[in-house]
């Protein structure tokens, strides 16, 4: 938008100080520009006129061609009114004003025909209509209302009707504006892409879109704006991303070596699965070119990303450089080091553990051994990001569950080489392709599509609060065959003490049906202290109890292969990803797995939804787009810095074709003209000008 339209609203004809408070307290509406973009929630359709027998008070705003037969004023102070009778060939209906009575008595005239607007409501049986638009009929009339047939709705507030700036007042308001500016909306897109996408231009569209002369118009103006904003967007990230391969130089892994290889050919206790394979090629081409690499790998819970980043490690270290693997929580850190370590057996790499609760005197010895080489992978939580904490070389930072970890921490790990160390993100929480591409778009990304073969499915079921038995009785069968149960709480983040409660009282009822000595039952929740923690958790993973009753603090990462039950209490006040993720605790061993979501009889219209897409599917990927749908962006963990949330016309659960197509148009542009130098690109320069005043988006990387 050019200079004009950042104009404070104060200056629009028929604004004035008193309405310009309103707009900006109310809407956020600060200058025309805001105005412009504040676009109608929805239309309404005036292609068709109702005759009176039709209308009843369940339709929305109607349209109606019927003749003034009589009208007075009735009743004293405030329940005085103003009733018309207007009729059809089908037959008579009611029109009442409480408000501007005299005014609107001088404009009716007994006899005329008009041409009558609004929602139908009812009174003593018969239709009416409050307040309604009205205008007399002509042909002239009927010829111009053809030409409007959908009306502009605003959202607006009980504060703004009081200024008269309800829906039609904000239509006058952009309307006013239009009339006067819009010859000034300039075209910010180049004549190219106009052309190839078929795009209407931009000022027809901003008209479009606030007065469409017909659905298809406001299509089109609708897909022109949806296209620009996500294109924008694009450009802005592809551009981050390219200022950061040209600034941030990467350290170079050279070759594969003796490390990779040995474990590839002499411990690695599976076949990768393809999709492993493919990751790992672009990794490797990722970090042989000289730049930081900034990957992120999302892939379904059990998918197997455990072992990509270990192998990426094992590349860092072929190349003389240290590693490091970051988890957000204690128990997170502790089974990646368990798992590592499993899986390259002793004396292969060394390896440590650092995390809050280890012992100052152990701390000092990892320190020195980080710091003189002789220690190459570092494990653990934030604790690595800790100023004392120094490396000899650190090549490569592997990141789990990224979304936990802020811009801050991430860039306090970049300093910890004269060059930024590479880095790869893992995320186990799949999140859609186009959220991804507009959360993540500034780096690369990689995907494990696939789970390892042999795995059966998980088996979900969904059982109410009165089907408790048939729920112990599986859990009782699974256990005689040898398996493992978690039961999962649900944390209330308003009060602690309830959780406690709830949990307590679970693993009371828990203790009563599965009893000593035949039973053992573990317990994490969030009030034990680490080791407490980790002495329960152990006790599960080798197997000493059967049961593990918890709170979501097991939700991501853990991994007990004969686990086969997740059993997750009030289901219904779960997330879906985290019921994913919960569910992804089991159905990591040969055996077949089940879940099963406990839930009372009382379901809002989503938790219904929720618990029935889980019963219908395990592709997280899958399962993150009807989140997507059901949330909307703005509730998805990470989406609150990223800009996703300005978003004003388009949609990324709907809109991903178009994202797509924006998306590979500005990669094509940036390919062949960079720095955006070509005279058609200069509209992309200014666009990219604009942004950089606007918005702070600083953001992941
Ligand atoms: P996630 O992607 O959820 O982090 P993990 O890395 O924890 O998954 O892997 C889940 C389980 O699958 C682990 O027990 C791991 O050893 C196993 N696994 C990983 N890759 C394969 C494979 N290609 N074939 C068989 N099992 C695999
Ligand atoms: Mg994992």
């Amino acid at each position: 938008m050019n200079q004009l339209f950042k104009t404070s609203i104060d200056y629009l004809k028929g604004v004035g100080t008193s309405r310009a408070d309103v707009l900006k307290k109310e809407l956020g509406i600060f200058t025309f520009e805001d105005l412009l973009r504040h676009f109608p929630f929805k239309y309404i359709d005036r292609t068709r006129f109702y005759k009176i027998r039709e209308i009843n008070p369940d339709l929305p705003h109607v349209q109606v061609i019927a003749r003034l037969t009589s009208f007075e004023t009735v009743g004293e102070k405030h329940t005085k009114r103003l009733v018309a009778q207007v009729q059809d060939d089908t037959g008579v209906m009611e029109l009442v004003w409480f408000q501007g009575i005299r005014w609107v008595e001088k404009t009716l005239i007994r006899g005329k025909a008009y041409i009558i607007f609004g929602k139908p409501g009812a009174f003593n049986g018969k239709a009416q209509i409050a307040h309604p638009e009205m205008e007399p009929y002509s042909a002239e009339a009927m010829k111009r209302k053809g030409n409007l047939t959908l009306q502009p709705a605003y959202n607006s507030t009980e504060k703004l009707k009081q200024f008269q700036l309800d829906t039609k007042g904000i239509q006058k308001l952009t309307a006013a504006l239009l009339e006067a500016h819009a010859k000034d909306i300039q075209e910010n897109l180049p004549q190219y892409i106009l052309n190839r996408f078929r795009l209407m231009g931009r000022r027809e569209a901003y008209i479009g879109i606030h007065f469409p002369e017909d659905s298809t118009k406001l299509h089109e103006a609708v897909h022109r704006l949806k296209f620009e904003e996500l294109f924008a967007i694009q450009l802005k990230l592809l551009k981050n991303k390219l200022l950061r391969n040209q600034k941030f130089k990467g350290f170079v892994f050279e070759k594969v070596g003796d490390y990779f290889n040995t474990f590839y050919q002499q411990k690695l206790p599976f076949d990768l699965t393809d999709a492993q394979k493919r990751v790992l090629r672009e990794i490797r081409i990722d970090t042989q070119r000289g730049v930081q690499m900034n990957r992120l790998l999302q892939g379904d819970v059990g998918s197997g990303k455990t072992v990509v980043a270990l192998m990426n490690i094992l590349l860092a270290i072929d190349n003389g450089f240290q590693a490091c693997l970051m988890a957000p929580t204690e128990i997170l850190a502790t089974q990646h080091y368990h798992s590592i370590r499993n899986m390259v057996g002793e004396d292969f790499i060394s390896v440590e553990l650092l995390t809050g609760s280890v012992k100052q005197k152990n701390r000092k010895g990892i320190h020195e051994r980080l710091e003189d080489g002789s220690l190459q992978v570092l494990i653990g939580t934030h604790a690595l990001l800790e100023d004392k904490v120094q490396f000899k070389n650190l090549g490569l930072a592997v990141i789990d569950e990224q979304h936990r970890f802020g811009v801050e921490q991430r860039a306090k790990l970049w300093r910890k080489n004269v060059m930024p160390p590479h880095v790869l993100v893992m995320t186990a929480t799949p999140i859609p392709r186009t959220l991804a591409m507009t959360l993540y778009g500034d780096l690369d990304v990689s995907v494990i599509d696939q789970l390892p073969a042999g795995r059966k499915p998980i088996e979900t079921i969904h059982y109410y609060e009165n089907q408790r038995l048939p729920m112990f009785g599986f859990m009782k069968r699974e256990i005689a065959k040898g398996r493992q149960v978690y039961v999962v709480y649900p944390l209330i983040q308003e009060s602690e003490k309830l959780d406690l409660k709830n949990l307590m009282d679970g693993v009371e009822v828990m203790s009563r049906e599965f009893p000593l000595p035949q039973y053992r039952i573990s317990i994490v929740h969030g009030k034990l202290t680490a080791a407490e923690k980790e002495f329960e958790m152990q006790r599960f993973v080798k197997g000493e109890t059967q049961i593990m009753v918890a709170t979501t603090v097991i939700e991501v990462g853990v991994n007990v292969p004969n686990a086969s039950v997740m059993v997750i209490e009030n289901a219904e006040r779960f997330g879906l990803s985290q019921l994913h993720q919960l569910r992804g605790r089991v159905g990591r061993g040969a055996e077949q797995s089940y879940c099963i979501l406990m839930s009372s009889h009382k379901l809002s219209r989503e938790g219904r939804i929720r618990l029935d897409t889980m019963v219908q599917t395990n592709d997280g990927f899958k399962i993150a787009e009807i989140d997507l749908e059901l949330r909307g962006p703005g509730d998805i963990e990470g989406t609150q810095q990223s800009g996703v949330l300005d978003l004003k016309v388009a949609n990324l659960s709907t809109d991903q074709q178009l994202l797509l197509q924006a998306r590979t148009v500005v990669e094509e542009i940036f390919e062949k003209d960079p720095q955006l130098e070509h005279p058609e690109n200069l509209l992309l320069r200014q666009m990219l000008q604009t942004q950089n005043q606007g918005l702070s988006w600083d953001k992941i990387s």
